[in-house]
């Protein structure tokens, strides 16, 4: 079988799990694990923020993000094609109690968008705490928000509506690679913001949250109350490191696998839209005659997983343990499995 249904189902390479078998580590809890120490000073660095804190999942990330920016009862900004809004059950407003404003207009939010949600102040109505950003953009078919357009999105939140922006950036290593933008810059248009190590760097979990030294003690809370404070850790973030020494400058090959896959695709099959990827996952919209769940397990039946994203969508997401050849092999199938 080849996957692709998703850049989390990599398994770490050999050399990932000897990284993590040699890892320097300590109680993480009580005064910090050095090889924790070391990632989280890397990706602070990286990122261009004082500080990282290292958490399990990129779900709990956002969930400290909202957490430290968010006052109960108010409303968070946020595409309603978003990851935060989509596929977190709720967190929001389960743990913080938020509601989305939802910024409608696909595929992803922009200024002219985000605009056209501001409500007009009025004390019947709720206002708002935090803006949410995602970048690269899942649902959109990881797509990239050009840094211009983020500078212009947040000089609009922090300047107009005076509001703090959480950006989810669990591809932003995508991001970066795929616009040449760094991740410095790209950090800079958020006060918070959550990367993660499970998509293409090709860790097992783990992901981080970063901001100023204010927001990651708040952060830190916030992680313990929910019940993410880990022991030694630093076995699971000498995965991450390894990633981000190993794996990161070899995301180009998923974005070039991906744009293969499209190619293929769109060759094959007059009838299907792709949408050209800008990195590493492929969206396939689906004419009246096919619906999603066919497509995905007829392409199963000829060894190729995929994802249905709605009835008439299928997501197809290249990665670390998917080779070149093997995109070719999965395009040929994926074009039986739409004919
Ligand atoms: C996967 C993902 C998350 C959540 O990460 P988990 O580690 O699965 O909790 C958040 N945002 C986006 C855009 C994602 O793709």
């Amino acid at each position: 079988m080849i996957d692709l249904r998703s850049d989390t189902v990599t398994r770490p390479t050999a050399a990932m799990r000897r990284a993590m078998a040699e890892a320097e580590v300590g109680d993480d809890v009580l005064d910090g694990d050095p090889t924790v120490l070391k990632l989280q000073e890397r990706v602070a660095a990286l990122l261009g923020k004082e500080r990282a804190l290292f958490v399990p999942t990129g779900t709990m990330g956002n969930a400290c993000g909202l957490w430290v920016h968010g006052k109960h009862g108010t409303e968070a900004y946020a595409h309603d094609d978003s990851h935060i809004v989509n596929w977190e059950i709720a967190g929001m407003a389960g743990l913080r109690g938020l509601q989305p404003r939802m910024v409608r207009g696909a595929p992803v939010m922009t200024l002219d968008t985000l605009k056209a949600a501001v409500r007009p102040a009025s004390k019947h109505a709720p206002p708002a705490s935090v803006v949410c950003f995602e970048n690269t953009h899942n649902g959109a078919g990881g797509m990239v928000t050009p840094v211009a357009e983020l500078r212009a999105m947040a000089e609009f939140a922090r300047g107009t509506l005076k509001l703090p922006i959480h950006m989810d950036g669990a591809r932003l290593w995508n991001a970066h690679v795929a616009s040449g933008t760094s991740l410095a810059d790209f950090a800079a248009c958020a006060d918070t913001v959550m990367v993660s190590f499970s998509k293409g760097l090709g860790a097992p979990l783990g992901a981080c949250i970063v901001g100023s030294a204010a927001h990651i003690d708040e952060a830190f809370v916030a992680r313990k109350r929910l019940g993410g404070g880990m022991r030694q850790s630093g076995i699971v973030a000498a995965a991450a490191l390894h990633g981000l020494e190993h794996h990161l400058g070899r995301l180009h090959e998923d974005h070039a696998n991906a744009k293969r896959l499209s190619a293929i695709v769109a060759d094959g099959v007059k009838d299907v839209t792709v949408v050209p990827p800008d990195s590493n996952i492929v969206m396939i919209d689906l004419p009246a005659r096919l619906d999603a769940g066919a497509v995905t397990t007829k392409a199963k039946e000829l060894g190729v997983l995929i994802s249905p994203w709605h009835a008439k969508r299928v997501r197809v997401v290249t990665h670390l343990d998917a080779s070149a050849a093997q995109i070719e092999e999965a395009g040929r199938a994926i074009v039986k499995a739409l004919a």
